[in-house]
Order: structure tokens, then C-alpha cells, then sequence
């Protein structure tokens, strides 16, 4: 029986991809070596890393004036990287402060200079995007993060402004079309959408760089892995590797328009039963409500708990317990999660519903 991985990250990915990254952890290329144990200078890792930039730059139309690397660290790495490229010694950087991500990215420029959050839903427990705020035009720059997926927010738009805008987008990216040539940077863990954790994808506009006038640590500062094509030290290969994977069935499938439409359908099916379903309730503004994260309550946890627990298990669907900031359930909602898998969780929303209604 099928699994239903609804994980908020570690996330599912692709069943090809898993199959094709299993051989290759034994024999690579025809090696006779694992993709692990070769050079990650080797020409066959090195083409890897230019077919997975290359995949990058096809999928969300990356302009010329931008650079595509994979580093390590995380996403959270990127919130000091961030400060220490762009905020000046004598300037600020605004925060658009949506979640826990955000407020944490917020906490490590004000750890190097001057910087604030000028929105914040924080008083709602970060149950909508703050909307009407405006951004000083002398700003070093913004950052906001697209997709909270604690509180199963999404930014539906992105503010016009002549200051950079800088992106977490560690849980939607090649979930939906974004325009590159709008941000100066955008960040992303893989393991939400792309790949195994390990590798963080950066995608940043090259003359934005080199003006915050600090001294960086070398492998802090964009420019060193930009000069040395994401192999100034070892990369993570096995996460690069796979992420590489998952483009090449993202293309397949469709790109991004056709992942948008089948992540809408998704999003489409949870939402519509937790509107209709008299026993749940959504926790996110509804005009705010994430694609990737849909997070719900149950209107009466004493009586119903219980029993729902048990259909979802019985179901064979893991990983939509919300986050403990939150409680009740999460359905994330990735990629390469099918859209059955949704209708079955639907099915023992609908189930209990006749249980107990
Ligand atoms: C998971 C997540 C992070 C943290 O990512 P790491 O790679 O674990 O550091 C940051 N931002 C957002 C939006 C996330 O979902």
C-alpha cells in the first residue's frame, strides 16, 4: 500500500528520482563507482553541477545578469550570508517579518548592523501576509520569505520597488513561476522541493555584489563560489546530484506551468473540503493560503482527535501533524506529491465527517 508523505521537509520527491539515484549510489555513469566516491572534479560530477545550473536557469528563465550556485548550510546559513553581502556599514535592510524563518533571517542582520522588521503579523501568530506597508527607498534592501510553511502562508505578489529584493523561497520554489530579473537574490534549502538536504540553491544578480563594503569571511561571500563555479571546497554532491534528478523530471513533466496547474488542483482539493466540512477549519487568511502548505484544525479536538487519527493512519498517510507552534495537522503539499494522495486524505475528512456529523 501506498505511502501519503505529506512531510513539511524532508520533503517527498519523485519515485523516478529515487530509483535512478539508488543505482547511481552504486554505480555511476558505468564506474563501476558510487556517485559519492568519485572527484567532485571528475568530468563526470562536474558535469552534473553544469547540468544542474543549467536545468536551474532553463526551468525559472534565470536572466543573464544572474549567477546560479549550490552551497551548504541551509537556508538558515543564507539569512547571515544575506546581511553580511548587502547590508553597508552605514545602511539598513527592512524585513517583511511572516514567520519564524523570517524572523530568524531578521535576528542575523541586526546582529551586523542596522536592520528592521517594517510589517509583521507576529500579534496573529503569523496567520496572514502583512499587505499596505511601504519600503524606504534608501533601504539596502527587503527580504521577505514567499512561502511560511509553519503557518501555511504564501506570498501571492511581491512588492514593486526600486530596493533589492532579496527571497527566502526555501518551500515554493519550481512550484510556481517567479520573474528572476525582479530580485537581486533568492534562497533555497533543497529539501523542501528539490532535493535531498545538504545543498542550498542561490540565484543572485552578479553586479549586486561586492558593494556592503565589509570584510566577509571567504566562504560566506558570493564571490568566491561564483569565481570557483560551486566548487571552491568540496560541494555536497549526492544532494546536488539528486536535486539535478528531480529538474530533469520537473522538465518532463512540464516545467513549472504545468507543476503550477497540478499544485493548484492539489491546493483546489484540501482547501474546498476544509471549507465545506463542517468538523474542520483552515488557520491561514484565506486569500493568503499557501499552495504548499495547507494547514487545518479539527473545530472540536476533544471529540474528534481521536478518531481521525486513526483514519489517517489506517489510510497510510504520514507527516500532517502541524508544527507545535501551530498544533492540529499539515498537509504539505510538494511537487512531487500525486494528487490521489490528497484525495485521501480528503477521503477521511469525509469519513469522519459521516462518522460524526
Ligand atoms: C525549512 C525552512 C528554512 C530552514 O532551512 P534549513 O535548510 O533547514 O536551514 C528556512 N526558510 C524556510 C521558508 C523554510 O521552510
Amino acid at each position: 500500500m501506498k505511502t501519503h508523505n505529506f512531510s513539511a521537509g524532508p520533503c517527498i520527491l519523485p519515485g523516478q528520482v529515487f530509483e535512478e539515484a539508488s543505482k547511481a549510489l552504486l554505480d555511476f555513469d558505468g564506474l563501476g563507482l558510487s556517485v559519492i566516491e568519485i572527484s567532485h572534479r571528475s568530468k563526470n560530477f562536474v558535469a552534473v553541477m553544469d547540468e544542474a545550473v543549467a536545468l536551474v536557469k532553463e526551468t525559472l528563465n534565470v536572466p543573464d545578469t544572474h549567477e546560479v550556485i549550490f552551497l551548504q548550510g541551509g537556508a538558515s546559513l543564507q539569512f547571515a550570508m544575506v546581511a553580511y553581502n548587502f547590508l553597508t556599514e552605514t545602511g539598513k535592510a527592512q524585513y517583511l517579518d511572516t514567520g519564524a524563518w523570517a524572523s530568524k533571517a531578521l535576528k542575523e542582520a541586526v546582529g551586523l548592523g542596522s536592520a528592521e522588521a517594517i510589517a509583521s503579523s507576529k500579534e496573529a501568530n503569523y496567520n496572514f501576509i502583512p499587505k499596505g506597508y511601504s519600503i524606504d527607498p534608501s533601504a539596502d534592501y527587503f527580504h521577505c520569505t514567499s512561502n511560511n510553511t509553519i503557518y501555511g502562508t504564501q506570498m501571492k505578489s511581491f512588492p514593486e520597488t526600486d530596493v533589492p529584493v532579496i527571497c527566502d523561497m526555501s518551500s515554493d520554489i519550481f512550484s510556481r513561476p517567479v520573474d528572476v530579473s525582479k530580485f537581486d537574490l533568492i534562497y533555497a534549502g533543497a529539501q523542501k522541493n528539490l532535493g535531498p538536504a545538504g545543498a542550498t540553491l542561490v540565484i543572485v544578480r552578479k553586479d549586486a555584489l561586492g558593494k556592503s563594503g565589509r570584510y566577509i569571511p571567504t566562504m560566506l561571500k558570493y564571490t568566491t563560489h561564483i569565481e570557483k563555479e560551486s566548487m571552491f571546497n568540496t560541494p555536497p554532491v549526492f544532494s546536488v546530484y539528486v536535486s539535478m534528478l528531480t529538474l530533469r523530471w520537473l522538465k518532463e513533466m512540464g516545467g513549472v506551468e504545468a507543476i503550477t496547474a497540478r499544485n493548484q488542483a492539489k491546493a483546489d482539493l484540501i482547501y474546498d473540503e476544509i471549507d465545506r466540512n463542517p468538523l474542520f477549519v483552515g488557520t491561514a487568511a484565506v486569500e493568503d493560503r499557501s499552495n504548499m502548505n495547507a494547514c487545518f484544525l479539527l473545530k472540536d479536538e476533544a471529540a474528534h482527535k481521536e478518531a481521525f487519527d486513526a483514519l489517517w493512519k489506517a489510510a497510510n498517510i504520514s507527516g500532517i501533524n502541524g508544527h507545535r507552534s501551530v498544533g492540529g495537522y499539515r498537509a504539505s503539499m510538494y511537487n512531487a506529491l500525486d494528487l490521489d494522495s490528497v484525495q485521501a486524505l480528503v477521503d477521511c475528512m469525509k469519513e469522519l465527517e459521516k462518522q460524526h456529523a
